[in-house]
This record gives C-alpha cells, structure tokens and sequence, in this order.
C-alpha cells in the first residue's frame, strides 16, 4: 500500500464512508502486486443462513424487517472473521468487489451493517443473467477496469460461483466455514479452498494454496493448509489430494495432475511428486493410520501403479504408518466399468477383492487413484473391514470433476441455458433470447 504524505491511512479513517474504496482513501493506485478480489455475500462474507428461506422465496420485505438476524462468522483466535477480508485486503493496496445474486438493497445494507468496504458492488439487478453466468463477475471487471486472469479472484461458498470463476476465466476461491460447502464442493471444486480468512490474506502464498496434488504435479511450492485436501462428499472419510478432470473437459489440458495420474497407469514418472503428495497430505490429516494399502492391480495388469509412489509417500509420513503395498488382491477382470452407472458399479465390483491378511483391529488407509463413484472403494474397503481392520478411510490421487461445459446453441452459437417455462417446465433456451435469438431445445 503506498500512502502519499499527510494523507490519512485507511486505519485512521476507520470505519470508511459507505462504498468508498480504502485502497483509493490511502492514497494508493493499482501497482504490479495489486489483486483484484471480488468476493460472494452470503454464506462467504456473512452468515444469513437465518433468513434463507426469506431470500430463496424472495419475500424482500420479511428479509428487510429480520436484518438483525444476520451473523457474522466468527474469527478464529487470532484471526479475522469472513466478513473483515475485504477491509483487510484492501488496506494492504488491493482491489475489493462484491458480486452477490442478491438484490441491491438487502446487499448494501448488509455492507452498512458489517462496515464492509468495497470498490464496487454488483447485486442481482445489475445484470440480465446471474450465477452461474459469469455475466456479473464480468460486470464487476468492467467496472473496475481490470482483465480477467490469474490476479483474479473470486471467493464463494457454492459450486455456482466456482463455474461463474471458471467461465469469467479467473481464479475461484472456495471457503470452508460455509456450513455446507466442504462436502458440496467435492464434485466442483474451486481452484483454491481456504479453511479460514487469514489463509487468504498472505497474498504472497495464492500461488502455492491448491491442492497438494496438483501444486506438486505441477512442479510449484507446497504450502500447507486446510485446504491442501480436498474432502469428499461421501462422508468424513474419503480425501483426495486435488481434483481430475477428465480428457474431455476443457480444464484437462492444464491440469499437471490430471496428466499425472494417466501417466501413473503406464509407468513411474509421476511416483516422485504424487508420492511426496500423498505422503504430505497423510501428514497433514487430523486422523492418523496404521497402515496405508493401495487398491491392487486388475488380475490382467503385471504393473502395481501405486508400488513406487508409496515408496515415495512413507519418506514422508509419520514414522508409525505402515505401507502395506500386497494387502488387497482382485480376483477377477470387471470388463466395462467405465460404461455403468453408480449402482451398477457397486453390484460389477462385489466381492472381486480379498484381503491378504487379517489386519487386527488397525486404522486403515485405502489409496485409489481416480475417486468417481466409490464403487471399486467400496468393495476393497468392505474386504479389509471384513478380515478384521477397524476403520478404512480413502484417499485418492484425484477426485474426478463434474464438467463445466456448455451446451451452444446450433441457431446462433451463443450459450444456452437451463430455463423454466411458465408452467414449470425445464428447457434450453438461448442466452440471446429474445432479442437475438429465440432458439429452444428439450432438456
Ligand atoms: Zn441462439
């Protein structure tokens, strides 16, 4: 933050004049190290879960007459709460926005209440489409007259604003102290998840938050954080240790993870950075194994893909954690799993593991590479549990993703939309509906 001489430093003008930039109060313009930060109301900034069957429901003037039922979430010992970050960020020279879906009103008194600062502020009627378009996060670049890119953030509570992030072409922040969104975000997850705000706050760290899969795939500093794990949606005990896009999504391209987990398939390549992943992330666990075994090789494949890469892994765990590479055996090929569903899945894998020993009560930790369904999980955790271990919880290589593709319309080539009809039923319609193009399709 540059602050010209006699000029008043944003502390000094504690608490700020309604919508009025401390960055712009302190004197200091965008320089090379200036971010931008554009951040998600409800649910990210404060807690209104209390009248969010008020906001789902639009009844604006029931939510104008409960406003004091709006939380701050709480800091940490130490810490800032949610809603200080954009004050905070700002003070140190940043650009701060909010993009909420919610109604201007409702929006700017939420930022009186709190004495959130802000450079600008996109609510519901500022655009014709809302998230998950990033039509309002564009809304907000435009106005700050900055570009979308890897400077870029924006921070959210659901997986609307990570695929608004993705289409705007900047970097999605996920936060982990909305009540819901650890475990929502396991299917579409933000490029970034922060467990608490003052992770955020050292800017100087954003390149080496992600995922620890995907930070050391891709040859990047490690730093440790809540979010270096990305935690599943099938309860407390399935991890992964970043996500995987597969080859027919845009993000596969770019992702050193991604490529990495195929290229385990074929040979150790990967096994240094994937095993110094896996073994940091087991370090970072608030549950600790006893002993670590891999999902075995199809009776068809000679090559265990996870032999090397464990090998890795134990250099980096706590010493008391065994590897147990042969502690599962598949007796038989499943041919065409790829092609089933869910439950289909979990019937095909039934029973084709065994477990090579009895394992006497111990914790154990299941590595798979690609967790999408559980069902190959499933079966060989249900083999270990059965000859006698405790506990058996996951962790993958990578979490497979949802796609954020979209469907273009063959009329005119802009993107079309999940729509409802007047009588409630769901269509494609064209975003260029109805000046440019009036073009519908079935779901
Ligand atoms: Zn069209």
């Amino acid at each position: 933050m540059r602050v010209a001489p006699g000029c008043p430093t944003a502390r000094d003008a504690w608490p700020p004049p309604r919508g009025v930039s401390l960055a712009r109060m302190a004197g200091g313009p965008a320089d090379a190290m200036t971010k931008t930060f554009l951040f998600d109301l409800d649910m990210t900034l404060v807690d209104t879960s209390a009248l969010a069957t008020l906001r789902k429901t639009q009844q604006w003037h029931l939510v104008a007459a409960n406003m004091h039922l709006v939380r701050a979430f709480r800091a940490l010992p130490g810490g800032v709460a949610p809603h200080e970050m954009p004050a905070a960020l700002s003070m140190a020279g940043h650009r701060v926005g909010i993009v909420t879906s919610s109604p201007r009103p409702y929006a700017e008194e939420i930022t009186r209440l709190f004495r959130i600062p802000y450079d600008v502020l996109v609510c519901y009627e500022d655009t014709a489409d809302h998230k998950p378009d990033p039509a309002p996060l564009l809304e907000a670049l435009s106005r700050l007259g900055v570009a979308a890119g890897a400077d870029v953030h924006y921070v959210g509570d659901d997986v609307g604003d990570v695929e608004a992030s993705y289409h705007a072409g900047i970097v999605s922040v996920g936060v982990g102290w909305s009540p819901t969104s650890p475990f929502e975000f396991s299917s579409a997850a933000p490029d970034i998840f922060v467990g608490r705000p003052s992770t955020l706050l050292r800017t100087d760290r954003l390149g080496s938050l992600p995922y620890v899969g995907e930070s050391l795939a891709a040859g990047r500093p490690y730093y440790g954080h809540w979010g270096s794990i990305l935690r599943c949606d099938d309860g407390p005990g399935v991890y992964a240790l970043g996500r995987y896009f597969t080859t027919s999504d845009p993000r596969h391209a770019g992702s050193r993870l991604s490529e990495a987990v195929l290229r385990l398939k074929e040979d150790d390549g990967p096994a240094e950075a994937l095993g110094r992943a896996l073994g940091k992330a087991v370090d970072r666990l608030d549950w600790t194994p006893d002993i670590v075994v891999p999902v075995p090789p199809k009776p068809s494949q000679a090559r265990n893909r996870f032999a090397a890469l464990l090998g890795v892994a134990a250099q980096h765990m706590p010493d008391e954690v065994e590897v147990e590479r042969d502690g599962l055996r598949c007796t038989r090929e499943v041919e065409g799993y790829k092609a089933l569903g869910p439950l289909e899945r979990r019937e095909a894998v039934k029973g084709a593991f065994e477990s090579e020993f009895t394992w006497g009560r111990a914790k154990i930790l299941l590595v798979d590479d690609v967790y999408t369904t559980g069902g190959t999980t499933a079966a060989c955790a249900e083999a270990l549990l059965g000859d006698g271990a405790s506990e058996v919880r996951i962790m993958a290589l990578a979490k497979d993703q949802r796609t954020f593709a979209r469907k273009v319309c063959p009329a005119c080539g802009r993107t079309m939309r999940v729509r409802i009809s007047g009588v409630g039923v769901k269509f494609w319609g064209c975003s260029g509906y109805p000046d440019a193009c009036r073009n519908t399709e079935d779901l």
